[in-house]
């Protein structure tokens, strides 16, 4: 079991050769683990061949590779079977994935609940849906703290409620959502959940089964993997009755010049050549993730949560968003300095190698609610320490005084 004792830093590549850089920009992608890149680099130097389609040995081997990969992501994510797994580009694709597929089973007036706390990539395509089908669309609000405000649930899931998809924590407040509430209320009427867990993975396994959950959506990037690759999980009852978003190669039973049968599941959803190179990569950083101690991870993500959260609330006029207490809120910290751009701070950290984003962070519902059109993020990961969050302080110390 690896603990914290070991420097986990030095098994990422960029940062084992940037010993300067406080990397704090992780909730918008996590540096890449070492064992990832010397997997795609395996893949590629051993196995590469398309999947699904060749019978020789060079082939059936870039076949093994990659069924294997999603044999590693079911385990990641306790799924009941490896053919509950798709691959997909990204969350964006998988949440696109499923407001299509899934969203091609509903009516005018059915309702798809989600929040005003989403990332727009579980926003902007379910308005697209509404505005296709006639669904309606419905926001659960947050409280003052950021958090969804489940009190508002009784008079948002109502009878024609199909589905509530959310994010499981959100990229700017880092709060947490209470699965379990939203569940419960979605199963009295027969709704399905959709949980967006791009700004979760990179905290731990998950499991997706106990979630009582339908579809579950992340991207490699995010957890210490390969870009291009992300996955759609969902349960095999329910994504055997959904027909494809994309067509193609590699998801039909037959094509004839009158129609087209498709292939079971995962391959229905699989249309064109697979990033399969990534998903190797992927797993590869996911099989890392279930060798590391979480609990002792979590508790150093906390500490240098609540050492940020402590310092920050010591700034005259700034305001933290989302939750104060760090049980309730992923390592994803975000302020607001009234009079201070968050691009000009982030530009005055950027010269005292601090990786911070500033901007409206694909949230632009949130920050309306907040009241905000941008503010600054600081996100933690395992990699992190101390020194990363002494030297944020100092540096909007700084900042505060070269802006103001
Ligand atoms: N959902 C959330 C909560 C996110 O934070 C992000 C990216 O920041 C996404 C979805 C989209 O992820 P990707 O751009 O990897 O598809």
């Amino acid at each position: 079991m690896n603990t914290m004792d070991t420097p986990l830093r030095d098994g990422f590549p960029l940062l084992a050769a940037s010993p300067d850089l406080h990397y704090l920009d992780s909730a918008a992608t996590s540096q890449i683990h070492r064992s990832a890149l010397d997997a795609v680099a395996r893949h590629e130097t051993t196995c590469r061949a398309n999947v699904s389609r060749g019978t020789y040995r060079l082939a059936e081997a870039a076949d093994r590779a990659y069924e294997q990969a999603r044999q590693t992501v079911a385990r990641f994510l306790n799924a009941g079977a490896a053919g509950e797994v798709i691959f997909t580009s990204g969350a964006t694709a998988s949440l696109n994935l499923v407001a299509h597929a899934f969203g091609n089973t509903l009516k005018a007036g059915d309702r798809v609940l989600i929040s005003v706390a989403e990332h727009h990539s579980n926003f902007v395509p379910w308005q697209m849906l509404r505005d296709r089908t006639g669904i309606e669309l419905a926001l659960i609000p947050v409280t003052d703290a950021g958090q969804l405000d489940l009190a508002r649930l009784p008079e948002l899931i109502t009878g024609n409620c199909r589905l509530v998809a959310v994010t499981q924590c959100s990229n700017v407040t880092g709060a947490w959502t209470d699965v379990a509430t939203l569940v419960e209320a979605a199963r009295k009427v027969g709704a399905k959940v959709l949980l967006d867990g791009a700004q979760a993975v990179q905290h731990g396994p998950q499991d997706v089964r106990a979630l009582g959950i339908d579809f579950y959506a992340f991207s490699g990037h995010k957890c210490f993997g390969p870009g291009g690759v992300g996955v759609l999980w969902g349960r095999e009852e329910l994504l055997a009755k959904l027909s494809p978003f994309h067509t193609g190669g590699g998801m039909i039973g037959e094509v004839t010049p009158q129609a087209t049968t498709w292939a079971p599941p995962p391959q229905r959803f699989e249309a064109g050549t697979p990033p399969i190179a990534q998903a190797v990569g992927l797993a590869a950083a996911l099989e890392w993730m279930m060798t590391l101690d979480w609990q002792q991870i979590h508790a150093r993500e906390s500490r240098l949560c609540e050492l940020l959260v402590d310092g920050l609330l010591r700034i005259p006029a700034l305001r933290l968003l989302g939750p104060e207490s760090s049980a309730a809120r992923a390592p994803i910290v975000s302020f607001d300095i009234p009079g201070l751009h968050p691009h000009d701070i982030c530009q005055v950290l950027d010269a005292r190698n601090l990786a911070l984003r500033g901007g409206h962070h694909c949230a632009q519902p949130l920050m309306a609610a907040l009241g905000i059109d941008v503010c600054t993020r600081a996100s933690i990961a395992l990699y992190n320490d101390e020194t990363d969050i002494l030297a944020l302080l100092d540096g909007l110390s700084f900042a505060l005084r070269e802006l103001a």
